[in-house]
C-alpha cells in the first residue's frame, strides 16, 4: 500500500478508536464515532478546497500548508511542475537554437502542410522567394507560379531537384528540392544556383558556338579532299592518305552534327513545337534508313507497330532518337542478324523497343552508357564511325518528352533499348489502337 494512504488509514483508525473510547465514557459510542467521521470528512474537504484553489489560482505560488496525504500530493505536484518547467526551458532552448541555425542557413527553407500552405520559413526564403511574415497560411503556388513547379509538386518522386528562374528576379536561378514527411507535409529547400547555372550556360554556349564555327571550315576541307580524291592525276602514293583524310573528315562532320544537335536539345527549353506524330510512319522511315545503312550486311530490320498511334512530341527529335538506337543496332550487330523494333502499350504509357542480336554490353558499362563520349570499346567504335554522342542524344530526347530510356543487355546475347513515353503523351483518340502489323523489309 502507498505510504500516504497507509498513514491516512492509521489516522482514521486512531480517530475511530479515540471516538469509541470517548463514546464508551459518555454512553454514546455510535454517535461519537459518526461525529468523529464527519469531522474527518470536513477536514478532508477543507484540504481539497485549499488544494483546488491553489491549483486554479496560480500554481507558481507556494502550496498551501496541508497535512497528511494532501500535503504529500501538493509536494509531488510542485515537484512535477518544477520538472516540467525545466524540460520546457530545455525544449525552448533547442527550438531557439534550431531556429537560429535555420536562420543562418543561406538556403531557403519552407515548411508546407498537406495543402501546400506555408507554415514556416526562414529568412533566406524571404530573400529568395519573396515571402513575408503575413504570407504564412497562404499557398506556395501564389509565390512560385511556374507551371513546372506545380507539376513538380504533384509528382511522387522528388529524387531530382527542379531548377527555375527566381519569382523575384529573372536573372537569378533557383533550385527547389522537396522532401515529404509526416501526413503529406512537405519541406522545400530553395538554393541559389545562379552561378552554377551561368557556368553551365557558358559551357553549352561554348560547345554550340565551337561546333557552329567548325562546321563551315570542315565542309570546305571535305569538299577539297573529295575533289582531290576524284582527280585522275593524283599520284598513287597519295590515294591512301587522301582516303583516310576523307574518312576522318566524315567522322568529324558527324561529330559536329551530333554536338550541335545535343546542344540544341539542351538549350532549347521550348516544348511548344510538340505536335501529334504518327509513330508508325516515323519508324517506317527509320526502318528504311537502317536498311540503307546496313546495305550489304543484310540485317533483317523488322517493325511491329499497331496502326494509328500518335505521340505528342517533336518529330525531328523522335526521329533522331529512334534512328540512333536502330543505327546502333545495325552498326554493332553481325551481318544478317535480326533487329526488331516493337511498339506496344505499357502500364506506364507507350513502349518503343529496339532489340538486336549483337555482341551485347557488359553490365558494368550500362549505368554510364548515356554519358557523352562514353564508349564500351573505343577501337571497335572508331571503325563503326560512331561519335559517342548517340545515346546521350536519345537520353535528352526522352527527357524532353517526359519519358525514359531503359537498357537491357547481356554479353553475347544482344541488347534491347526501350523508350517509355508517359500516358499523357499518347493522344486520347488513338489510345484504343487497332491490330498490330509487322513490316518486313
Ligand atoms: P556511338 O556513336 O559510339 O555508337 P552511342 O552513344 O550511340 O555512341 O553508344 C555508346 C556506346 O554504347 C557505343 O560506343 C557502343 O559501345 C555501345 N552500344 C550502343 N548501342 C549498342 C548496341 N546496340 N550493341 C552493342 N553496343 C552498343
Amino acid at each position: 500500500m502507498n505510504r500516504g494512504i497507509a498513514g491516512e488509514v492509521r489516522i482514521l483508525g486512531l480517530l475511530l478508536l479515540v471516538c469509541a473510547v470517548f463514546g464508551a465514557v459518555n454512553g454514546y459510542p455510535f454517535i461519537t464515532m459518526v461525529l468523529g467521521l464527519l469531522g474527518y470528512l470536513g477536514w478532508t474537504l477543507w484540504n481539497i478546497s485549499h488544494l483546488s484553489r491553489w491549483l486554479s489560482n496560480n500554481s507558481r505560488q507556494l502550496p498551501p500548508d496541508l497535512h497528511g496525504i494532501w500535503g504529500e500530493i501538493a509536494d509531488s505536484i510542485v515537484q512535477s511542475q518544477r520538472q516540467h518547467r525545466r524540460e520546457r526551458a530545455m525544449l525552448q532552448t533547442v527550438i531557439k537554437r534550431g531556429q537560429e541555425t535555420t536562420r543562418a542557413i543561406r538556403d531557403g527553407i519552407i515548411l508546407l502542410n498537406s495543402d501546400a500552405e506555408i507554415e514556416w520559413f526562414n529568412s533566406a526564403a524571404t530573400q529568395l522567394v519573396g515571402l513575408r511574415n503575413q504570407d504564412q497560411g497562404q499557398s506556395l503556388f501564389n509565390f512560385v507560379r511556374h507551371p513546372r513547379f506545380v507539376q513538380y509538386m504533384n509528382k511522387s518522386d522528388f529524387s531530382e531537384p527542379l531548377d527555375l528562374p527566381s519569382p523575384q528576379n529573372d536573372a537569378m536561378r533557383l533550385q527547389y528540392q522537396l522532401t515529404r514527411f509526416g501526413l503529406g507535409d512537405c519541406l522545400v529547400v530553395v538554393r541559389d544556383v545562379t552561378r552554377l547555372y551561368k557556368l553551365e550556360q557558358m559551357r553549352k554556349d561554348f560547345v554550340a558556338n565551337v561546333s557552329h564555327e567548325l562546321r563551315t571550315p570542315l565542309t570546305v576541307l571535305r569538299g577539297y579532299v573529295e575533289t582531290l580524291g576524284m582527280s585522275e592525276e593524283l599520284p598513287p602514293k597519295w590515294q591512301k592518305p587522301l582516303q583516310q583524310m576523307e574518312q576522318q573528315s566524315v567522322r568529324m562532320s558527324a561529330l559536329i552534327q551530333d554536338l550541335i544537335e545535343l546542344s540544341q536539345l539542351e538549350t532549347n527549353e521550348n516544348l511548344s513545337t510538340h505536335r501529334p506524330v504518327d509513330i508508325k510512319l516515323l519508324l517506317q522511315t527509320v526502318q528504311s534508313d537502317a536498311l540503307a545503312l546496313s546495305a550489304d550486311s543484310k540485317h533483317q530490320v523488322k517493325l511491329k507497330c499497331p496502326d494509328g498511334i500518335q505521340l505528342l512530341g517533336s518529330e525531328k527529335e523522335l526521329q533522331s532518337a529512334f534512328s540512333n538506337l536502330v543505327f546502333n543496332a545495325v552498326k554493332y550487330s553481325p551481318a544478317g542478324t535480326d533487329i526488331t523494333i516493337t511498339v506496344r502499350n505499357h502500364p506506364l504509357g507507350l513502349l518503343v523497343a529496339v532489340k538486336d542480336k549483337g555482341p551485347g554490353i557488359d553490365s558494368i558499362h550500362l549505368p554510364r552508357l548515356t554519358e557523352r563520349f562514353y564508349r564500351v570499346n573505343s577501337s571497335r567504335n572508331s571503325s563503326t564511325g560512331g561519335t559517342g554522342l548517340g545515346l546521350a542524344i536519345v537520353k535528352h530526347v526522352m527527357l524532353r518528352h517526359s519519358g525514359r530510356l531503359n537498357i537491357k543487355s547481356r554479353l553475347g546475347k544482344g541488347s534491347t533499348f526501350t523508350c517509355i513515353f508517359p500516358i499523357r503523351k499518347i493522344l486520347p483518340a488513338t489510345q484504343s489502337t487497332t491490330q498490330s502489323t509487322t513490316t518486313e523489309p
